[in-house]
């Protein structure tokens, strides 16, 4: 086993096979001599409106600047409550905080990591402005029981896409409770096009990874794009006429151009991360202690992420690192948890019992059949 190397991630593979085209794009940028926004951004955003069915798309800093400067274009303020999951990165608390608005966490489920929809009623307050569900692992969340939610009690819906770009909604999320005609037209859409605002992250390890960092806006709304689109040149809609105070957040044209490459592969990409998450989901079927992922149609496994149940996570971990192969876990502590918010929450069992569960195994799309073998098989002898 000690002859074994297999990282959680390796972007090396991916770019040997796209980087004559990588190359090509780079350098005209560094001919044209425009380095921030201009025509190669704007010609990614119009790739990226097409190709995820949206009216506007607005490229920025990073996936955490695309979900503050889209609470603040949705109205979000200072007092504001906003729910979310507690099971995800910091950012997407973190921003809610960053604009004076409360984070509510909602408890998720256990079978699809995400927000636990028929929780969300019962977290509304009168202060409440928006639902942030999180499509964790590339698995999108409840989105038409969550829509019908929002419409019905008047709230605004961002969706923190930063782990699922090109994931798609099917209406097969386990365990929601909502009418067969609401899930239907929902059906087929991708994920950052059905609420008001989504948020993506082109951070280099994300499925649609830029050289840098980088984000992108989404809406359908007009008044919410020019807000954004204002906010990320400090507030201003002509130069020097600054009418509020805004970031300093735009996409680089060198990202710009190397995300127009990669997204005429992500559905290549996304595709061959469903097939190794099948044939890890194949693989560990029966194996004892190892709760598998559930699927969805649309799912594009960011992560695949099991359960480890009547052992100790952190062992089988050390373990595996020990043997060559790598292993995360995200996330180990609750947002709720984290130092900064500690002593102010009610306990989230699931999501606190799942902190001590998840396992992140390898995973990106030109792992092959022997070393998903490799990964599943020294698993299983790990919890024998
Ligand atoms: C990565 C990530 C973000 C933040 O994106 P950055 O580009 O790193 O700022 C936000 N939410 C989730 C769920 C993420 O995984």
């Amino acid at each position: 086993m000690s002859q074994i190397n297999i990282p959680i991630l390796d972007l090396k593979s991916q770019y040997q096979g796209i980087k004559d085209e990588i190359q090509a794009a780079v350098n005209q940028v560094l001919e044209s001599g425009q380095f921030i926004l201009g025509p190669v951004v704007q010609a990614f955003e119009t790739d990226v409106a097409n190709y995820l069915g949206v009216k506007h798309a607005i490229g920025v800093n990073s996936g955490t600047d695309a979900l503050v400067i889209g609470l603040r274009a949705m109205g979000i303020l200072p007092g504001d409550e906003v729910i979310t999951t507690p099971f995800s990165f910091f950012a997407t608390a973190e921003s809610i905080s960053l604009v004076g608005a409360k984070p509510v966490f909602v408890d998720i489920r256990p079978d699809t990591f995400n927000i636990d929809p028929n929780l969300i009623e019962a977290a509304i307050t009168p202060k409440t402005k928006a639902i942030m569900p999180v499509h964790l692992y590339g698995n999108p969340a409840a989105m038409a029981q969550i829509l019908a939610i929002a419409a019905k009690h008047k709230l605004k819906v961002i969706e923190d896409c930063a782990q699922a770009f090109g994931a798609t909604y099917h209406g097969d999320c386990v365990g929601c409770s909502c009418d067969q005609a609401a899930k239907e037209s929902l059906t087929g859409r991708y994920v950052g096009s059905m609420g008001h605002v989504g948020a993506f992250s082109f951070f280099p390890t994300k499925n649609l990874g830029a050289y840098g960092d980088g984000g992108l806006i989404t809406t359908n709304d007009d008044e919410i794009a020019d807000m954004a689109r204002m906010l990320r040149v400090h507030g201003a809609k002509e130069r020097y006429k600054n009418l509020m105070l805004g970031y300093n957040s735009r996409l680089d044209a060198m990202q710009a151009a190397i995300l127009q490459v990669k997204l005429r592969h992500i559905d290549d990409w996304n595709s061959k991360r469903r097939w190794v998450a099948e044939n890890y989901s194949r693989l560990l079927a029966d194996v004892e202690g190892v709760i598998a992922p559930v699927s969805s149609a649309g799912h594009v496994f960011h992560q695949y992420t099991v359960r480890l149940v009547g052992c100790d996570r952190d062992r089988v971990k050390q373990t595996l690192m020990d043997a060559g192969i790598g292993a995360m876990v995200y996330y180990p502590i609750p947002q709720d948890k984290l130092p900064i918010y500690l002593g102010e929450y009610p306990a989230n069992p699931v999501s606190d019992q799942l902190g001590q569960e998840v396992l992140s195994l390898p995973m990106w799309p030109e792992l092959s059949l022997t070393q998903i073998q490799q990964v599943a098989s020294c698993l299983q002898k790990v919890l024998q």
